[in-house]
């Protein structure tokens, strides 16, 4: 068996030790005669495992008691409307800063559950900068502000934390979630989608302050409604019980590995490694404010796009898969994430150079 360099956007690369431990446990979790699959959710096993990935991912976080964590289902897509569902019944207005693709979805989405006030947006600069915080038009009377912390498909990602005074923040981290320490105290809500940095696909993690809840529109279905979900500890419906029980080894994984300021340290390494070779080549092109680049997801174009194929080709010769550029976009995009090492983006930068010198 070999493992190749998976630099997918995601559903993304997972730490090999995460998958080894759930293939060994899967027909048989711990002297259950059961895999964690087959598991009723209201059964003491699941408990046990929902209860410990929810506690190492508090401690991860630094979660304060005044916060509760869901898991959820529905995606980040599905929180564009579940957000606003429950949280801007308040005032009937939010503020939505736009620097890419996935928070102008999330304003759109929003749009139909109130009234969606474009507080920034990176419009002027083609979405390659942040708005810095003095260009925003801040509405005091909204029900929130919503940012995306990290834009998956542009590149662009936020290396500073909004001051929104009394109005709660709201971040998209489905792409950076985990992958840096973050002050939650500043946040009134964060939502995530689990296939980057947490695990498979189909679990949605929500952070939200207490406070916020109990606002939903009576339209918002039982689901959907965070404060039921709270109040049964995220079992008001059978929740995405397998993919809970990965994100809870990611937890565990990444608590080993030394927590997020471990995982920060490694992902500007990995992202430096990148960066600097692009800085100096004429042959690719990262278009993005240096102080707002992501570490995440690298974006860049070869300035004579004719290679692309080649270029996408040989990367899979040698086992470094999945660095096609979004359709939206085009060009190449490599996504570095958590489990990604860092001789992925060594060999990457390697074989970028052999390319350019053979067509440069
Ligand atoms: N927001 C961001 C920042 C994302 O990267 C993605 C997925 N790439 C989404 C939202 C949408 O996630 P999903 O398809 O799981 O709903």
């Amino acid at each position: 068996m070999s493992r190749v360099f998976n630099f997918s956007a995601g559903p993304a690369v997972l730490p090999e030790p995460v998958l080894r431990q759930a293939a060994d446990e899967m027909l048989d979790w711990q002297g259950t005669g059961m895999s964690v699959m087959e598991m009723s959710h209201r059964g003491k096993e699941f408990i046990s495992i929902h209860a410990e990935a929810e506690a190492n991912f508090r401690e991860l976080m630094d979660i304060p008691s005044s916060y509760k964590v869901l898991f959820m289902q529905g995606g980040a897509i599905g929180e564009n409307a579940i957000v606003p569902m429950n949280l801007i019944g308040r005032t009937g207005r939010a503020d939505y800063v736009l620097t890419g693709d996935w928070s102008k979805k999330s304003a759109k989405e929003a749009a139909t559950y109130g009234q969606v006030h474009v507080a920034a947006t990176a419009a002027a600069s083609k979405f390659t900068a942040v708005p810095s915080q003095s260009e925003w038009k801040l509405d005091p009377g909204a029900a929130y502000v919503h940012i995306c912390s990290n834009e998956t498909i542009g590149g662009v990602q936020f290396h500073w934390t909004p001051d929104t005074g009394s109005v709660p923040l709201v971040a998209d981290m489905s792409s950076d979630i985990l992958s840096r320490r973050i002050d939650v105290r500043k946040y009134g809500l964060i939502y995530a989608g689990a296939q980057k940095n947490m695990g498979p696909s189909g679990l949605t993690m929500v952070i939200v302050r207490e406070d916020l809840l109990g606002h939903a529109l009576a339209i918002t279905p039982s689901a959907f409604n965070y404060q039921l979900q709270a109040e049964a500890d995220s079992m008001y419906n059978t929740p995405p019980t397998y993919a809970i029980y990965v994100a809870g080894l990611v937890f565990r994984h990444v608590k080993k590995m030394g927590g997020l300021a471990a995982m920060e340290a490694h992902n500007l390494a990995k992202a430096n490694v990148l960066y600097d070779f692009l800085e100096t080549s004429s042959f690719y092109r990262n278009p993005i404010a240096k102080e707002d680049r992501s570490l995440m997801n690298v974006p860049f174009w070869l300035n004579d796009e004719s290679h692309n194929d080649a270029f996408l080709k040989g990367a899979e010769q040698r086992g470094m898969l999945q660095l096609k550029g979004h359709r939206s976009v085009g060009g190449m995009r490599a996504s570095i994430y958590n489990a990604m090492p860092i001789e992925g983006v060594q060999a990457l930068v390697q074989y970028m150079k052999e390319f350019e010198s053979r067509h440069g």
